[in-house]
C-alpha cells in the first residue's frame, strides 16, 4: 500500500511535469510560429523602413554612406543605427563608435551587413540585413 501510494504520487508530479512541458511547447511553437509568419510570408525589405545612408562629423568633412540608419523591424518605432566599418564614400570609418559593421552592396537594395545588428538587450530587434532584406 505504501508503494501504491508512492507510486501514485510519483505518476501525478509526472503527469504535472508533462503538463508544464507541453504548456511550455505550446507557447514555444506559438512564439516560433509569429517568428515564421513574420518573416517567411511577408520578408520585409530595408527600403521599406525609411533607411537614410548616415554622413560625417557636424562640422567636419562632408561624408557619405558611413552607416545606415532605420525604423527598428521589431517595435516600428526607434531607428536603429550601426556604422560600417568601410563607408561608402571609401574613406575612414566614422571614430567614436563601439561597433562597426562590414558592409557589402552600394544601396539600400542589396545591403547586407556582418554580423547581426543585435538591439535585443535594449529591447529592440536582432537579426539581419542581407541582400535588402530583413529577417
Ligand atoms: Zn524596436
Amino acid at each position: 500500500m505504501p508503494l501504491l501510494a508512492h507510486q501514485f504520487l510519483r505518476f501525478g508530479v509526472l503527469k504535472e511535469l508533462l503538463k508544464a512541458v507541453g504548456f511550455f511547447s505550446v507557447r514555444l511553437l506559438e512564439h516560433l510560429g509569429d517568428t515564421f509568419s513574420g518573416t517567411s510570408q511577408k520578408s520585409m525589405k530595408l527600403r521599406d523602413l525609411e533607411p537614410h545612408w548616415s554622413g560625417g562629423f557636424y562640422g567636419g568633412p562632408p561624408r557619405r554612406g558611413t552607416g545606415v540608419t532605420f525604423i527598428c523591424p521589431h517595435c516600428m518605432r526607434t531607428h536603429l543605427s550601426v556604422m560600417f566599418s568601410n563607408p561608402l564614400d571609401g574613406g575612414e570609418p566614422l571614430p567614436g563608435w563601439r561597433v562597426y559593421w562590414l558592409r557589402s552592396g552600394e544601396d539600400f537594395d542589396s545591403l547586407s551587413l556582418s554580423p547581426s545588428i543585435n538591439a535585443a538587450p535594449q529591447g529592440h530587434w536582432h537579426g539581419f540585413i542581407t541582400n535588402g532584406e530583413v529577417r
